[in-house]
């Protein structure tokens, strides 16, 4: 089969004849039909995410199951499935409390720990394969897995999202923010979108933001969001980009009571005024990819046609680099998709 491998990290991911796997016990054969791509995964091939090569990365998957591993009753050849970001122990109190992004005993991320679905075929454990329902396809299931889902666990259980919120959303134009913004909206919130180019705004615009703030143009956007607020600020603010810089703009646009939360990977530092936090039982807070549930939930609503996935690019999974350098030039709109055809 042909499997598109990063023979060491930092280099471009190249194609190469490999068998097909076999499961072994817990495990599960997934012949890949679809595959979504982001900015992650380039994180992942510098290296950031640690993790062995050579590597097959890969880990928005959706496909058909073709053999199964002893002990392995859940799953049948034949079933529709789509597949969970990251190996937990599924033992632990996060685990068993629903909380498994936390598990302590943590196995690390398919496609980094061990390989993912930038190949034909992939072996995987079978908790990590969750059915697709009835009317959701391939890609829009493989948009779910992290694009989407990652903001189903964010708006409701980190950020809060209610009718009445403004919410501010740092980065909504790029591959998870467009979706978070779907999500967002869903929670009947009024929608502050921010990034960096008019071509993601006009994005963020078709697929509902209320508000635009271009941060080239209006470089203080603490000061944008107020404005945009009547003086109060944001009831919570969103940061898909993770610089300390970002991060500060989204702690400094709240209002008393509201929630900043950190979802994208990045570096740097804030400053908060604790008296200031006491004052207004401001929250910081990170939200950490989604549960299997979340995923599950996920899935089910946008089988319903409720958030859309958003695609600005897609090609065979042996062009991937071709993804890869346009997220580079900052001109990929949306998700990337990859396909799987002979
Ligand atoms: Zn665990």
């Amino acid at each position: 089969m042909k499997a598109m491998v990063v023979e060491r990290w930092g280099e471009r991911s190249k194609l190469h004849e490999r068998p097909i796997p076999k499961p072994g016990p817990g495990e599960a054969l997934l012949k890949v039909r679809s595959a979504a791509v982001g900015l992650t995964l380039l994180n992942m091939r510098n290296g950031s995410f640690g993790g062995e090569a050579p590597r097959v990365m890969g880990h928005e998957l959706a496909g058909d199951i073709v053999e199964t591993g002893a002990g392995v009753t859940a799953l049948k050849p034949g079933d529709r499935v789509a597949t969970y970001f990251y190996l937990t122990c599924n033992r632990c109190r996060w685990c068993r409390g629903g909380r498994e992004t936390l598990c302590e005993n943590f196995g690390g991320f398919v496609g980094v720990h061990r390989d993912g679905g930038f190949q034909q075929y992939v072996c995987l454990p079978a908790d990590n394969m969750l059915h697709i329902p009835e009317g959701l396809d391939y890609e829009a299931a493989a948009m779910a897995t992290d694009a989407v889902n990652t903001n189903w666990h964010c708006m409701r259980e980190r950020a809060k999202i209610n009718p009445h919120d403004t919410v501010m959303l740092i980065g909504a134009g790029g591959g998870v923010g467009i979706h978070g913004l779907q999500v967002a909206k869903l929670f009947g919130a009024r929608i502050i979108a921010v990034d960096v180019s008019d071509e993601k705004l006009a994005l963020a615009k078709e697929w509902g933001a209320d508000e635009l703030i271009n941060v080239k143009r209006t470089p203080d956007v603490a000061a944008e969001a107020k404005r945009l607020t009547g003086g109060r600020g944001v009831n919570a603010a969103v940061d898909y980009v993770g610089h300390g810089l970002t991060f500060q703009a989204a702690y400094d646009s709240l209002a008393t009571g509201g929630r900043a939360v950190i979802i994208g990977v990045g570096k740097g530092d804030i400053s908060v005024n604790p008296r200031q936090m006491m004052l207004t039982e401001k929250v910081v807070t990170g939200s950490r990819h989604s549960t299997r549930t979340e995923l599950i939930e996920t899935m089910e609503v946008m089988a319903r046609g409720l958030i859309k996935p958003v695609v600005g690019m897609r090609t065979h999974f042996t062009e991937i680099e071709s993804i890869f350098d346009t997220i580079i030039d900052e001109k990929l709109l949306g998700r990337g998709a990859v396909t799987y055809e002979d």
